[in-house]
């Protein structure tokens, strides 16, 4: 289903993008998937449904729980975390060494916990955190895009506070006032770490 693995290029160009519930870390993942083709965004396995306008391969791998189990035993995921206590998420790694080493900057839109792993695992990857204006603009963006209940919003909520405080773990801060601009900062990110780490 995914590309063989391939050898990893001394210094690697990888970017992660992670930040707290409603920041609209997909949202900037999306833009620059438009705008930047040359960057390879990847596709995370899942073992949540598909929503309406989702498309396997594209937005996600919709993977059913045993074949989830398989990649973690055939070491095929990069990371994998379970998030908002629900799904399993986590990045195939094949297609991720084989963008690399292609010499292509890539980019993984993931949570906290993937963000971590992948420090331990890639200690030349690049963490950007993506920051709301304000807490009353991430809790109005939650509200406003309706797709969680009360109760879940204010699971999340409590969960985004925690997550703000891990900034400090991160590289780079990018706030995400205007989602054009944001996405060209974090590509200028990625293109600096990508000249910085060239041989
Ligand atoms: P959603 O279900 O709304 O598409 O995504 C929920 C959360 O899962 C987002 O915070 C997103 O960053 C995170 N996520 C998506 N793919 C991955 C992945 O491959 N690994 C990890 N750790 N988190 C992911």
């Amino acid at each position: 289903r995914f590309p063989p693995h391939h050898p990893r290029p001394a210094r690697s160009r990888l970017l992660v993008l992670a930040g707290p519930t409603a920041v609209g870390k997909g949202t900037v993942a999306a833009r620059i998937r438009e705008t930047h083709p040359e960057i390879h965004l990847s596709v995370s396995a899942t073992t949540r449904a598909p929503r309406p306008g989702e498309v396997d391969g594209v937005h996600y791998y919709f993977v059913d729980d045993a074949e989830f189990d398989r990649l973690i035993a055939d070491e095929q995921l990069l990371e994998y975390a379970v998030v908002h206590n629900k799904h399993r998420y986590g990045t195939p790694r094949g297609p991720v060494d084989a963008a690399l080493a292609e010499g292509r900057t890539v980019l993984l839109e993931i949570d906290l916990q993937g963000a971590r792993q992948v420090r331990a695992a890639e200690p030349s990857a690049s963490l950007v955190f993506l920051l709301p204006p304000s807490w009353d603009e991430l809790v109005q963006r939650l509200v406003g895009r309706g797709t969680e209940d009360a109760e879940e919003r204010t699971r999340r909520l409590r969960t985004a506070r925690v997550e703000l405080a891990a900034q400090n773990e991160f590289d780079y801060l990018v706030v995400n006032a205007d989602v054009a601009t944001a996405a060209e900062e974090v590509v200028e990110l990625a293109t600096d770490s990508a000249r910085r780490s060239a041989p």
